[in-house]
């Protein structure tokens, strides 16, 4: 498996997949060739469907300014990964097709190949694997964690908190309507209004994910965790541990400890929505975050496999299904019922025995591909059906 660091990546949303993979797809062709002449950029399943409401045009135009180009939205044609693009070029005089497949969290396979430039650190492929080297060493999670990335870990955590506490504060100031055409209003502050007259932790906790899902909604600077559209739930699972006064760097080995979990779900299942549906994205972020908050309170290896695979279980066959593409609605009020379900995940897992575990983490994760895999692609950020379909919401 590659470096945790590319679960957490810094950048604009509203989505990993369809704004930050064919973001970084443009930079590498602009890298790669030059004078580019004749540019059409074909978008495929999922990324035809949902392109316009995820703003997916919108990165690409930005991206190639000053080149004459076109974009060519492809309901029909299918391909192998539904967040396909297929740029065709002339530069330098010779003809260029390159497929891109945008596989969440901001990575890219190019023609088939990862063009990731994240380190290999780990040789276990699965948590029990990790488990068991752990044990074998006496090692808590984040001392495996250390053991296998390079030294600068704690510096980057550092700037993945940064990062999130950053687009809380910004998401709470901020008041108005998101952009778009269903005119989401922006509601993290009158929630945290409510925090503060009520004192209930409750509200504090979806004020937060509500600050950072709707920043993300704006395509302002968010952190995947590990998607754009899921980016609000590890934020807040971070206030409510500073809510309870547990020290920063407990804060910050937990962020590890959940990125841990991410990469675990990315490399043996899937954490991008159009793959295997919200599941991938929300059930992965409230299962990290569960991970997160049972490290930071101190408890043992096995408890956090326990707390994280009871949040994944419990998201099982989640769908997605955005209203006219945008990752408004259902994907902003989803952030903070998930985050307060990764604390009910760790309060669970804390108050039951390991030995009443029947279930492995490892096991849900397959579970869960093999249940991505099984939904119909209606449900999987194509907006052709469930949610996408109330197509009244917005009269009342
Ligand atoms: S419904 Fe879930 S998976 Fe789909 S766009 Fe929204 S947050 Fe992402």
């Amino acid at each position: 498996m590659k470096s945790i660091k590319n679960i957490y990546v810094i950048g604009n949303g509203p989505s990993s997949s369809h704004t930050m993979g064919p973001a970084f797809a443009c930079d590498y062709i602009l890298k790669n060739y030059k004078n580019i002449k004749d540019l059409q950029v074909f978008l495929f399943e999922s990324l035809a469907l949902t392109g316009k409401g995820h703003l997916t045009d919108r990165v690409i135009n930005e991206k190639f300014e000053g080149i004459n180009h076109e974009i060519i939205f492809d309901f029909k044609t299918k391909q192998e990964h539904p967040n396909t693009l297929i740029f065709k070029f002339n530069s330098e005089g010779q003809n260029h097709e390159i497929k891109v497949e945008s596989i969440g969290g901001g990575s890219i396979l190019i023609d088939g190949k990862d063009n990731c430039s994240f380190d290999e650190c780990y040789k276990e492929g699965t948590l029990n694997e990790i488990l068991s080297y752990c044990e074998s060493k006496n090692l808590s999670l984040f001392d495996y964690i250390k053991e296998k990335e390079s030294d600068d870990i704690y510096n980057f955590l550092e700037e993945v908190y940064k990062a999130m506490k950053e687009a809380i504060n910004r998401g709470l100031s901020k008041e108005g309507v998101l952009p778009g055409k269903l005119k989401t209003k922006r509601k993290a502050k009158e929630i945290y209004d409510n925090y503060l007259k009520t004192k209930d932790n409750t509200f504090y906790v979806m004020a937060s994910a509500f600050a950072v899902s709707e920043e993300n909604a704006d395509g302002q600077i968010i952190v995947t965790a590990p998607t754009c559209g899921s980016s609000g739930v590890i934020p807040a699972a971070i206030n409510y541990l500073e809510l309870k006064e547990v020290p920063h760097q407990k804060i910050i080995e937990g962020l590890g400890v959940a990125a841990l979990i991410g990469n675990l779900i990315k490399n043996n299942a899937s954490i991008a929505g159009a793959m295997c549906g919200c599941q991938a994205e929300i059930g992965a972020a409230c299962s990290m975050a569960s991970a997160l908050i049972t490290y930071a309170f101190g408890y043992c290896n096995k408890k956090i496999a326990q707390a994280a695979e009871i949040a994944l279980e419990h998201s099982l066959g989640l769908t997605c299904d955005p209203i006219e593409g945008y990752v408004q609605i259902p994907c902003i009020e989803r952030n903070a019922i998930f985050a307060l379900k990764a604390i009910n995940s760790y309060k669970l897992a804390c108050a039951i025995g390991l030995e009443s575990s029947k279930i492995s983490f490892d096991n849900i994760v397959k579970t869960m591909y093999e249940t991505g895999i099984d939904l119909r692609k209606e449900y999987k950020e194509t907006s052709q059906k469930g949610m996408s379909k109330i197509n009244d919401f917005y009269k009342s």
